[in-house]
């Protein structure tokens, strides 16, 4: 029989009501007894203020899971190793590339269990269109990653400070995806950060990539979009397009719809957690933020209008 691990989860907000608590709540493996919020609390758990709280009420705690935007996760998930708990990390997994490094070092060291979630890599689109991928011959590759900031991200501070990635919020999504289904790795050659005057990230950006062969991969990120989302991926091969749409929910490949199986990502994230600690393991894919780190390196800064918070 598998083993039951008590859980905390640090951040109570968005992600961790819409996704987390139904996820747990239907996983076997964990038990969850504690959540940590400066202002939000969950019914039938025990609540603290903040981590360090939970971290020294709750001994008998055998992982966390993180919640809380990117620019305070290094702190929290360090916090945590160091009492010697598993950890899981929302997307993206840093502020930082190296802070995700020294995280990783830190669990090895700790000999506890890290795993950085991208939790579209788990929307039912990707295996398929990996496996499709993976004898083809690729020609091109472009990604449509466009919504409206406004309905999705409603009084949302974090996202346009340094650290919240700005539009790379959801677009490191299509990225993790993108480093997923393609045979060869993808690097930066040149971007565009389009950056409100009244803000530190962009509400825009296009990325323009190639793999190891010389593929072209470009990427449009907008964040000024109308009501009706593009979360889409075409990948263009020498047998006809692969296309994935509705974020990663969708597959069609050259015109005809692939079923694909139920949606089920944030369960699948859980069910991933409670096997890497089970086996010792850990899952640290740098490789989306480090595309979208590269996106900073090498981008060129546009100012445009004032988003107006
Ligand atoms: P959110 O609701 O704005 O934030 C989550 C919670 O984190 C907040 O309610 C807040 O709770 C806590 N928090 C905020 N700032 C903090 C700080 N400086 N120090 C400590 N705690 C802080 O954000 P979210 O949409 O849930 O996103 C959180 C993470 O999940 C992000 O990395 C995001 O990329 C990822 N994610 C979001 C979605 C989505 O649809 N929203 C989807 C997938 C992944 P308290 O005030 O109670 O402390």
């Amino acid at each position: 029989m598998n083993a039951s691990y008590r859980l905390g989860i640090v951040g109570v907000g968005k992600i961790a009501r819409d996704q987390h608590l139904p996820a747990i709540a239907g996983n076997a493996g964990f038990e969850f007894v504690a959540a940590a919020s400066r202002n939000a609390q969950v019914d039938g758990v025990r609540n603290y203020a903040d981590i360090g709280a939970l971290l020294a009420a709750e001994r008998d705690l055998d992982a966390v899971s993180l919640c809380a935007p990117p620019q305070v996760r290094y702190e929290q998930a360090r916090a945590a190793l160091e009492a010697g708990k598993h950890v899981m990390l929302e997307k993206p997994p840093g502020a930082s590339v190296s802070e995700v490094e020294a995280l990783r070092e830190l669990a090895k060291q700790h000999k506890r269990t890290l795993f950085a979630t991208w939790h579209s890599r788990c929307a039912r689109a990707v295996e398929p269109a990996r496996a499709w991928l993976a004898g083809r011959t690729i020609r091109a590759v472009h990604v449509r990653w466009k919504e409206d900031v406004r309905r999705w991200h409603p009084g949302q501070q974090w996202i346009w400070e340094p650290g919240g990635l700005g539009v790379f919020d959801p677009g490191i999504n299509a990225l993790s995806i993108v480093t997923r289904i393609l045979p060869r790795e993808v690097l930066l050659r040149s971007a565009a950060l389009h950056v409100p005057s009244d803000c530190s990230t962009p509400i825009a950006a296009e990325l323009e990539c190639i793999d190891t062969d010389g593929v072209p991969v470009r990427a449009e990120f907008d964040w000024r979009h109308g009501p009706v989302e593009q979360w889409e991926i075409d990948v263009e091969t020498t047998e006809g397009l692969l296309s994935i749409s509705e974020g990663g929910k969708r597959l069609a490949i050259a015109g005809e719809p692939v079923e694909a199986g139920a949606e089920r990502e944030y369960s699948a994230l859980y069910e991933r957690f409670h096997w890497l600690i089970a086996h010792g393991a850990d899952d640290v894919d740098v490789r989306p933020l480090r595309l979208v780190a590269d996106a900073f390196l090498l981008g060129r800064h546009i100012e445009v209008e004032a988003f107006g918070h």
